[in-house]
C-alpha cells in the first residue's frame, strides 16, 4: 500500500472548497490535505497555453516540493463568442488580483458580450484534474459543463464567473444552484468522478 494521503494543491478558497467536498465522499479512506496542511511552497507561475499543461505544473510541484501525491485543478470558460477564450486566462481575465478579481472578471465579460444576441452567447466550463505521484505515474481527466453566458449576474453562490453562468437545461445561474446540483452536473465534478477511481486504484 502506497501512501494514502492526497495533496490538493490549490490555494483559491473556494475552489478547494469544491474539490474536497466533491474527492472525500468519493474516496473516504483518503486523507485529503490542502496546502495549508504542508509546508509552504513557491507556487508555480502558470505558463502552459492548455488546461492539461498548467494542471500538470500545479501537480507536479506540489509533489516536488511535499514528496506527497498530488492533485491539481486548471480550469476556466470558453466562450464561443470569444474564440474559446477567457480559457486557461479565466482567473486573471482582466488582468486584477485579489478580492476584487472576480467582479472585474465578470465586468470585463458582460462588456465584451454587450452586443451579443442570446443565440450567440454558449459557453462552457473546463476542468482538467491531474495526479502526480512521488514514483512519476501522472493521471489526467478532463469534465465539461456546457451552457450560455448570462445578460447580467444572478445569485450569490459559487465563486468566480459563476453569477454569469447558467448550464444546459437550467434557467438558473449555477450561483442560484445548490452545492450538491453544481457538483452533479459541473466540469469539475465530472472530471472529478472520473480521475477518483483511479487515484484510488493508483494509491492502493
Ligand atoms: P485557475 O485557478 O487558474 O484554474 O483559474 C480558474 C478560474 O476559472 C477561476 O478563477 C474562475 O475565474 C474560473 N472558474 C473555474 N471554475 C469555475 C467555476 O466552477 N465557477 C466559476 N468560475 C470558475
Amino acid at each position: 500500500m502506497t501512501d494514502q494521503r492526497l495533496v490538493l494543491a490549490s490555494n483559491n478558497a473556494k475552489k478547494l472548497d469544491e474539490l474536497r467536498r466533491i474527492v472525500a465522499p468519493l474516496a473516504p479512506e483518503l486523507t485529503i490535505l490542502g496546502l495549508s496542511d504542508v509546508a509552504a511552497y513557491d507556487e508555480p507561475a502558470e505558463t502552459e497555453p492548455t488546461f492539461v499543461g498548467n494542471a500538470l505544473i500545479k501537480a507536479r510541484a506540489c509533489v516536488a516540493a511535499t514528496g506527497l501525491p498530488a492533485l491539481a485543478d486548471d480550469s476556466g470558460l470558453c466562450v464561443d463568442e470569444l474564440n474559446g477564450m477567457p480559457g486557461v486566462l479565466s482567473a486573471r481575465w482582466a488582468g486584477v488580483s485579489g478580492a476584487a478579481k472576480d467582479a472585474a472578471n465578470n465586468a470585463l465579460l458582460l462588456g465584451q458580450l454587450s452586443d451579443t444576441p442570446d443565440e450567440r452567447r454558449s459557453a462552457r466550463f473546463v476542468c482538467v484534474v491531474a495526479l502526480c505521484l512521488p514514483d512519476g505515474t501522472e493521471i489526467v481527466e478532463r469534465g465539461e459543463m456546457p451552457g450560455r453566458v448570462l445578460r447580467a449576474e444572478r445569485g450569490a453562490g459559487g465563486f468566480g464567473y459563476d453569477p454569469l453562468f447558467a448550464a444546459t437545461g437550467h434557467d438558473v445561474s449555477t450561483a442560484e444552484l445548490d452545492r450538491a446540483e453544481k457538483d452533479r452536473i459541473s466540469h469539475r465534478g465530472r472530471a472529478l468522478a472520473a480521475i477518483v477511481p483511479r487515484v484510488v486504484a493508483a494509491l492502493a
